[in-house]
Protein backbone atom coordinates (compact mmCIF):
# COMPACT_ATOMS: atom_id res chain seq x y z
CA UNK A 1 0.00 0.00 0.00
CA UNK A 2 1.26 3.59 -0.65
CA UNK A 3 0.67 6.25 2.29
CA UNK A 4 0.79 9.48 0.43
CA UNK A 5 1.42 12.79 2.27
CA UNK A 6 1.01 16.57 0.23
CA UNK A 7 1.50 19.65 0.72
CA UNK A 8 0.36 22.18 -1.31
CA UNK A 9 1.74 21.44 -4.85
CA UNK A 10 3.64 17.56 -4.29
CA UNK A 11 2.47 14.26 -3.29
CA UNK A 12 5.33 11.89 -1.82
CA UNK A 13 5.70 8.21 -1.28
CA UNK A 14 5.99 8.32 2.75
CA UNK A 15 7.68 5.00 2.87
CA UNK A 16 10.40 6.07 -0.63
CA UNK A 17 11.09 9.41 1.10
CA UNK A 18 12.17 8.36 4.19
CA UNK A 19 13.73 4.65 3.85
CA UNK A 20 14.41 4.63 -0.33
CA UNK A 21 17.74 4.02 -1.66
CA UNK A 22 19.46 6.44 -3.69
CA UNK A 23 18.23 5.65 -6.89
CA UNK A 24 14.43 6.15 -5.21
CA UNK A 25 15.61 8.93 -3.76
CA UNK A 26 16.06 10.29 -7.81
CA UNK A 27 12.03 8.95 -8.28
CA UNK A 28 9.09 11.32 -8.82
CA UNK A 29 7.53 10.20 -5.67
CA UNK A 30 10.08 11.30 -4.01
CA UNK A 31 10.93 15.10 -5.21
CA UNK A 32 7.32 15.41 -5.87
CA UNK A 33 4.48 13.89 -8.03
CA UNK A 34 2.25 16.71 -9.54
CA UNK A 35 0.13 14.85 -12.12
CA UNK A 36 -3.15 15.11 -9.91
CA UNK A 37 -5.30 14.18 -12.37
CA UNK A 38 -3.49 10.18 -12.84
CA UNK A 39 -2.54 10.08 -8.94
CA UNK A 40 -4.61 7.37 -8.15
CA UNK A 41 -3.34 5.00 -10.96
CA UNK A 42 0.44 6.43 -10.70
CA UNK A 43 0.17 5.34 -6.90
CA UNK A 44 -1.21 1.63 -7.98
CA UNK A 45 1.71 1.26 -9.82
CA UNK A 46 4.39 2.69 -7.56
CA UNK A 47 2.68 0.21 -4.83
CA UNK A 48 4.01 -2.79 -6.95
CA UNK A 49 7.29 -1.47 -8.06
CA UNK A 50 10.44 -2.94 -6.79
CA UNK A 51 11.43 0.03 -5.25
CA UNK A 52 8.55 0.53 -3.43
CA UNK A 53 8.77 -2.89 -2.52
CA UNK A 54 12.44 -2.99 -0.74
CA UNK A 55 11.26 0.83 0.74
CA UNK A 56 8.40 -0.65 2.33
CA UNK A 57 10.45 -3.33 4.09
CA UNK A 58 12.94 -1.09 5.27
CA UNK A 59 9.97 1.29 7.22
CA UNK A 60 8.61 -2.34 8.46
CA UNK A 61 11.55 -3.28 10.15
CA UNK A 62 12.13 0.39 11.54
CA UNK A 63 8.91 0.15 12.93
CA UNK A 64 9.65 -3.52 14.91
CA UNK A 65 13.05 -2.26 16.10
CA UNK A 66 11.43 0.41 17.52
CA UNK A 67 8.88 -1.94 19.06
CA UNK A 68 11.55 -4.60 20.24
CA UNK A 69 13.48 -1.27 21.76
CA UNK A 70 10.23 0.00 23.39
CA UNK A 71 9.62 -3.76 24.96
CA UNK A 72 13.49 -3.80 26.12
CA UNK A 73 13.31 -0.11 27.71
CA UNK A 74 9.97 -1.32 29.57
CA UNK A 75 11.99 -4.50 30.90
CA UNK A 76 14.41 -3.02 31.55
CA UNK A 77 12.37 -0.11 33.69
CA UNK A 78 10.52 -3.14 35.47
CA UNK A 79 14.14 -4.74 36.46
CA UNK A 80 15.43 -1.77 38.03
CA UNK A 81 12.08 -1.08 40.05
CA UNK A 82 12.35 -4.84 41.17
CA UNK A 83 15.93 -4.45 42.21
CA UNK A 84 15.35 -1.05 44.04
CA UNK A 85 12.28 -2.50 45.84
CA UNK A 86 14.74 -5.55 47.26
CA UNK A 87 17.69 -3.35 47.93
CA UNK A 88 15.02 -1.05 49.86
CA UNK A 89 13.94 -4.26 52.00
CA UNK A 90 17.37 -5.45 52.46
CA UNK A 91 19.04 -1.76 53.76
CA UNK A 92 15.93 -1.02 55.93
CA UNK A 93 16.37 -4.29 57.48
CA UNK A 94 20.01 -4.15 58.40
CA UNK A 95 19.17 -0.53 59.31
CA UNK A 96 16.59 -1.61 61.37
CA UNK A 97 18.36 -4.59 63.34
CA UNK A 98 21.57 -2.67 63.16
CA UNK A 99 19.75 -0.20 65.41
CA UNK A 100 18.46 -2.10 67.91
CA UNK A 101 22.15 -3.69 68.29
CA UNK A 102 21.17 -7.41 67.30
CA UNK A 103 23.84 -10.10 66.27
CA UNK A 104 22.73 -10.30 62.53
CA UNK A 105 24.00 -13.87 61.07
CA UNK A 106 23.53 -17.28 62.18
CA UNK A 107 25.70 -20.37 62.31
CA UNK A 108 24.06 -21.37 59.36
CA UNK A 109 23.08 -19.57 56.75
CA UNK A 110 21.23 -21.27 53.91
CA UNK A 111 17.83 -18.96 53.83
CA UNK A 112 15.47 -22.34 52.60
CA UNK A 113 16.81 -25.19 54.33
CA UNK A 114 17.96 -23.96 57.75
CA UNK A 115 15.39 -23.22 60.04
CA UNK A 116 17.14 -20.45 62.19
CA UNK A 117 19.25 -18.73 59.96
CA UNK A 118 19.97 -16.20 62.00
CA UNK A 119 18.48 -12.82 62.48
CA UNK A 120 18.95 -10.82 59.48
CA UNK A 121 17.81 -13.63 56.98
CA UNK A 122 15.29 -14.70 59.52
CA UNK A 123 13.29 -11.36 58.89
CA UNK A 124 14.10 -11.36 55.56
CA UNK A 125 11.83 -14.52 55.18
CA UNK A 126 9.22 -13.10 57.22
CA UNK A 127 9.21 -10.17 54.80
CA UNK A 128 9.03 -12.50 52.00
CA UNK A 129 5.74 -14.02 53.74
CA UNK A 130 4.10 -10.73 52.79
CA UNK A 131 5.98 -9.31 50.24
CA UNK A 132 5.77 -11.73 46.82
CA UNK A 133 8.36 -10.09 44.62
CA UNK A 134 10.70 -10.36 47.62
CA UNK A 135 9.52 -14.48 47.54
CA UNK A 136 9.74 -14.94 44.06
CA UNK A 137 13.66 -13.19 44.84
CA UNK A 138 14.27 -15.89 47.09
CA UNK A 139 13.12 -18.92 45.40
CA UNK A 140 14.05 -18.10 41.85
CA UNK A 141 17.31 -19.73 40.78
CA UNK A 142 19.22 -16.43 40.15
CA UNK A 143 22.75 -16.78 41.43
CA UNK A 144 22.89 -12.65 42.65
CA UNK A 145 20.92 -12.86 45.69
CA UNK A 146 22.33 -9.65 47.56
CA UNK A 147 21.96 -11.74 50.38
CA UNK A 148 25.44 -12.83 51.53
CA UNK A 149 27.69 -11.26 54.41
CA UNK A 150 29.55 -9.44 51.68
CA UNK A 151 26.51 -7.56 50.76
CA UNK A 152 25.42 -7.26 54.21
CA UNK A 153 28.88 -6.01 55.78
CA UNK A 154 29.09 -3.51 52.63
CA UNK A 155 25.31 -2.05 53.98
CA UNK A 156 26.41 -1.56 57.24
CA UNK A 157 29.86 -0.15 56.00
CA UNK A 158 27.23 2.48 54.26
CA UNK A 159 25.03 2.66 57.10
CA UNK A 160 27.95 2.82 59.54
CA UNK A 161 29.87 5.68 57.43
CA UNK A 162 26.77 7.76 57.18
CA UNK A 163 25.72 7.68 60.86
CA UNK A 164 29.31 8.83 61.95
CA UNK A 165 29.54 12.13 59.14
CA UNK A 166 26.13 13.09 60.82
CA UNK A 167 27.49 12.93 64.19
CA UNK A 168 30.73 14.47 63.06
CA UNK A 169 28.89 17.25 60.56
CA UNK A 170 26.96 17.95 64.42
CA UNK A 171 29.14 18.11 66.26
CA UNK A 172 31.44 20.49 64.02
CA UNK A 173 28.14 22.68 64.00
CA UNK A 174 28.37 22.82 67.84
CA UNK A 175 32.10 23.92 67.58
CA UNK A 176 33.01 23.47 71.20
CA UNK A 177 33.75 19.46 71.84
CA UNK A 178 35.33 17.32 74.37
CA UNK A 179 37.18 14.03 73.61
CA UNK A 180 36.71 10.63 75.67
CA UNK A 181 39.19 7.29 74.87
CA UNK A 182 39.21 4.52 76.36
CA UNK A 183 40.87 0.90 75.27
CA UNK A 184 40.52 -2.45 76.06
CA UNK A 185 41.76 -6.01 74.61
CA UNK A 186 38.90 -7.64 72.93
CA UNK A 187 38.75 -11.29 72.52
CA UNK A 188 41.20 -11.70 69.45
CA UNK A 189 43.48 -10.43 72.40
CA UNK A 190 43.80 -6.64 70.17
CA UNK A 191 43.90 -3.57 71.99
CA UNK A 192 41.03 -1.69 70.57
CA UNK A 193 40.19 1.76 71.78
CA UNK A 194 37.38 3.59 71.65
CA UNK A 195 37.50 7.24 70.80
CA UNK A 196 34.00 9.28 71.78
CA UNK A 197 33.23 13.26 71.34
CA UNK A 198 31.10 15.16 73.81
CA UNK A 199 29.56 18.51 72.97
CA UNK A 200 26.44 20.25 73.45
CA UNK A 201 23.32 20.92 70.66
CA UNK A 202 21.23 23.76 71.52
CA UNK A 203 17.79 23.57 68.96
CA UNK A 204 17.25 27.07 68.05
CA UNK A 205 14.12 25.89 66.07
CA UNK A 206 12.25 26.91 69.15
CA UNK A 207 12.85 30.43 69.91
CA UNK A 208 11.86 31.33 73.02
CA UNK A 209 12.70 27.80 74.83
CA UNK A 210 15.79 26.73 72.76
CA UNK A 211 16.13 22.98 73.98
CA UNK A 212 19.77 22.40 74.90
CA UNK A 213 20.53 19.03 75.28
CA UNK A 214 24.69 17.08 75.49
CA UNK A 215 25.62 14.54 73.23
CA UNK A 216 28.34 11.61 74.29
CA UNK A 217 28.58 10.04 71.02
CA UNK A 218 31.10 7.12 69.93
CA UNK A 219 32.79 8.20 66.76
CA UNK A 220 35.13 4.79 66.10
CA UNK A 221 37.64 1.91 67.37
CA UNK A 222 40.97 2.26 66.31
CA UNK A 223 43.21 -0.76 67.42
CA UNK A 224 46.44 0.16 69.33
CA UNK A 225 49.67 -1.67 67.73
CA UNK A 226 51.57 0.36 70.80
CA UNK A 227 50.85 1.40 74.69
CA UNK A 228 52.50 4.34 75.11
CA UNK A 229 51.13 7.82 75.75
CA UNK A 230 52.87 9.15 72.19
CA UNK A 231 51.21 6.52 70.34
CA UNK A 232 48.10 6.68 72.15
CA UNK A 233 48.28 10.23 71.44
CA UNK A 234 49.39 10.07 67.33
CA UNK A 235 46.06 7.84 66.86
CA UNK A 236 43.62 10.11 69.03
CA UNK A 237 45.54 13.37 66.84
CA UNK A 238 45.19 11.13 63.50
CA UNK A 239 41.56 10.11 63.94
CA UNK A 240 39.96 13.96 65.10
CA UNK A 241 42.13 16.42 63.24
CA UNK A 242 43.43 14.45 59.92
CA UNK A 243 40.42 11.84 59.28
CA UNK A 244 37.40 13.91 60.49
CA UNK A 245 38.74 17.06 60.24
CA UNK A 246 37.99 18.77 63.43
CA UNK A 247 39.49 22.10 64.34
CA UNK A 248 41.90 21.83 67.17
CA UNK A 249 41.02 25.53 68.81
CA UNK A 250 37.58 23.62 69.65
CA UNK A 251 38.99 21.02 71.38
CA UNK A 252 38.50 22.02 75.76
CA UNK A 253 38.68 18.61 77.36
CA UNK A 254 39.52 15.46 77.63
CA UNK A 255 38.75 12.54 79.50
CA UNK A 256 39.60 9.35 80.44
CA UNK A 257 40.39 6.19 82.92
CA UNK A 258 43.10 6.90 85.87
CA UNK A 259 45.63 4.63 84.21
CA UNK A 260 49.06 6.60 84.71
CA UNK A 261 49.74 6.29 80.50
CA UNK A 262 46.53 8.24 80.06
CA UNK A 263 46.34 10.80 83.09
CA UNK A 264 49.72 10.68 83.98
CA UNK A 265 50.80 14.50 85.06
CA UNK A 266 54.20 14.29 83.28
CA UNK A 267 54.13 11.94 80.47
CA UNK A 268 50.65 10.82 80.02
CA UNK A 269 48.57 11.26 76.88
CA UNK A 270 46.46 13.93 78.80
CA UNK A 271 49.78 15.79 78.68
CA UNK A 272 50.78 14.93 75.55
CA UNK A 273 47.32 16.13 73.93
CA UNK A 274 48.12 19.34 75.30
CA UNK A 275 51.51 19.94 73.97
CA UNK A 276 50.53 18.90 70.65
CA UNK A 277 47.52 21.22 70.95
CA UNK A 278 50.06 24.43 72.36
CA UNK A 279 50.43 27.02 69.82
CA UNK A 280 51.64 29.38 72.09
CA UNK A 281 48.66 30.80 72.17
CA UNK A 282 47.68 29.17 75.71
CA UNK A 283 45.04 26.51 74.93
CA UNK A 284 43.78 25.18 78.07
CA UNK A 285 42.25 21.43 77.40
CA UNK A 286 42.14 20.27 81.17
CA UNK A 287 41.97 16.59 81.99
CA UNK A 288 39.11 15.23 84.24
CA UNK A 289 38.89 11.17 85.52
CA UNK A 290 35.51 9.83 83.54
CA UNK A 291 33.09 9.68 86.39
CA UNK A 292 32.17 6.63 84.98
CA UNK A 293 35.37 5.02 85.57
CA UNK A 294 35.41 6.31 89.22
CA UNK A 295 32.00 4.59 89.57
CA UNK A 296 33.35 1.62 87.96
CA UNK A 297 36.39 1.37 90.45
CA UNK A 298 34.28 1.66 94.13
CA UNK A 299 32.16 -1.02 92.64
CA UNK A 300 35.08 -3.27 91.85
CA UNK A 301 36.54 -2.39 95.35
CA UNK A 302 33.36 -2.73 96.64
CA UNK A 303 32.24 -6.03 95.58
CA UNK A 304 36.11 -7.49 96.13
CA UNK A 305 35.18 -6.14 99.91
CA UNK A 306 32.02 -7.99 99.90
CA UNK A 307 33.32 -11.25 98.87
CA UNK A 308 30.26 -13.24 99.67
CA UNK A 309 27.82 -11.89 97.60
CA UNK A 310 28.66 -9.49 94.46
CA UNK A 311 27.25 -6.34 94.85
CA UNK A 312 25.14 -6.25 91.69
CA UNK A 313 22.78 -9.36 93.64
CA UNK A 314 22.81 -7.07 96.19
CA UNK A 315 21.20 -4.54 94.61
CA UNK A 316 19.72 -6.32 92.02
CA UNK A 317 17.82 -9.19 94.05
CA UNK A 318 15.82 -6.40 96.03
CA UNK A 319 13.61 -3.99 94.41
CA UNK A 320 14.05 -1.50 97.57
CA UNK A 321 17.57 -1.19 96.86
CA UNK A 322 17.02 -0.94 92.96
CA UNK A 323 14.79 1.28 93.44
CA UNK A 324 17.39 3.32 95.67
CA UNK A 325 20.25 3.21 93.25
CA UNK A 326 18.53 4.53 90.70
CA UNK A 327 17.07 7.18 92.36
CA UNK A 328 20.66 8.04 94.06
CA UNK A 329 21.90 8.10 90.59
CA UNK A 330 19.64 10.65 88.82
CA UNK A 331 20.33 13.16 92.48
CA UNK A 332 21.98 16.61 91.65
CA UNK A 333 25.46 15.04 93.37
CA UNK A 334 26.38 12.70 90.29
CA UNK A 335 27.85 16.27 89.38
CA UNK A 336 30.38 15.37 92.29
CA UNK A 337 33.47 13.95 91.42
CA UNK A 338 33.30 11.58 94.46
CA UNK A 339 29.43 10.56 93.50
CA UNK A 340 30.44 6.87 93.66
CA UNK A 341 32.10 7.05 97.06
CA UNK A 342 28.95 9.24 98.83
CA UNK A 343 26.57 6.75 97.27
CA UNK A 344 27.82 3.70 98.74
CA UNK A 345 28.49 5.22 101.82
CA UNK A 346 25.02 5.99 101.88
CA UNK A 347 23.65 2.71 101.19
CA UNK A 348 25.98 1.13 103.32
CA UNK A 349 24.70 3.22 106.02
CA UNK A 350 21.79 2.86 105.21
CA UNK A 351 21.27 -1.02 104.50
CA UNK A 352 24.57 -2.57 106.07
CA UNK A 353 24.67 -1.22 109.36
ZN1 LIG B 1 7.01 4.25 -2.57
Amino acid sequence: MVIIFCDKKYAFCYCCWLFGDESTKRSVWCTGYTDWKHLSKSAKAHGRSKAHLSSAIAASSFRKKLDIRHKLDNQITEEAKKWRTLLNIFSDTVRTLSGLGLALRGHRENLLEDENPGIYLSVIKLISRHKPILQAHIESSERVKYLSKTITFELLDILATETCQAIVNECKSAKFFALIADSTTDVAHLDQMAVLVRYVVINIDIPNSPKVVIKESFLCFVRLKKGDATSICNEITAILFEKFNFEKKYLCGQSYDGAPVMSGGSGGVQVKLKEFLDDGDGSFVPYIHCLSHQMNLVLIHAAEKNASSSIKVFFAHSHRRWEEILKQSESSSRTSDDFGIKLLKELKKKYLV
